[in-house]
């Protein structure tokens, strides 16, 4: 398997950068792990025909799925000036919040299933397993194998005592590390910090840490780097259009 990050930042994005997407390649099929905003225009400068088997998305804040609604535009407008894209394209993604569902689900370019705790999908040989996430929303981490490799990905959440458990073997897990320790002040119990992160890894005993979600606002990726591979020294801190083989 093949990780591209297209956008490392939440809730918002330092200047230049992109809230969080990814493009997993396993094989010959290219899944998409969230389309936060700025990752489309990303995506398009390495899959120009969207030649895209599924869209995972974990929750539907903001700044994980603002450019599904302008990927539906691109498949609309494509579509009708008779290229071929993938309509109706395969995303599973929480039923909710409302408002924000109903903008995907009525576009009709979309094919959604609604995510659930431990829901199994399977894309061609490609396995996906959800797991409910703790966030303000209902938010879902990914399990993802293909030909023996995992990924665990863990979407959005605060601590939870079975993360270690649920990405037990991982061979890379990307992490949700928004927060230094520096920001438990300030009350952080919608994300993980990079500590956090690092206690995970090394409990799971995953082969490879790389923290995500950086937050915009702060030159923080030393802090986070230093505070993850403390506990777990394979740690790398995302990277903006960089690959990692897993
Ligand atoms: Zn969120």
């Amino acid at each position: 398997m093949k990780l591209t990050v297209l956008g490392k930042y939440g809730p918002f994005p330092a200047p230049g950068g992109a809230c969080s997407g990814y493009l997993l390649e396993c094989g010959r099929r290219k899944l998409l792990l969230d389309l936060g905003s700025g990752t489309l225009s990303r995506l398009l400068q390495l899959q120009v025909d969207l030649k895209i088997d599924a869209v995972l998305l974990s929750h539907l804040h903001s700044d994980h799925m603002a450019d599904m609604l302008i990927l539906r535009y691109a498949l609309q407008q494509l579509q009708s000036h008779g290229q071929d894209v993938p309509v109706p394209l395969t995303v599973i993604a929480p039923d909710s919040p409302e408002e924000e569902f109903r903008l995907l689900s009525t576009s009709g370019v979309f094919d959604i299933t609604a995510a659930q705790d431990k829901l199994r999908a399977r894309i061609g040989d490609i396995t996906v397993t959800l797991h409910r996430m703790t966030h303000p929303v209902p938010t879902y981490a990914f399990s993802i194998t293909h030909e023996g490799r995992c990924l665990f990905y863990t979407g959005d959440t605060g601590w939870r005592e079975d993360l270690a458990e649920l990405c037990r073997g991982a061979d890379l897990l990307l992490a949700d590390t928004c927060f230094t320790d520096a920001d438990r002040k300030f009350g952080v119990s919608a994300h993980l910090t990079a500590s956090e992160a690092g206690r995970i890894a090394r409990e799971a005993g995953v082969k490879q840490l790389i923290c995500t979600h950086l937050w915009g606002g702060g030159p923080v990726p030393d802090v986070t780097l230093k505070e993850a591979s403390a506990r777990f020294p394979d740690t790398v801190v995302a990277e903006e259009m960089r690959s990692y083989l897993i």
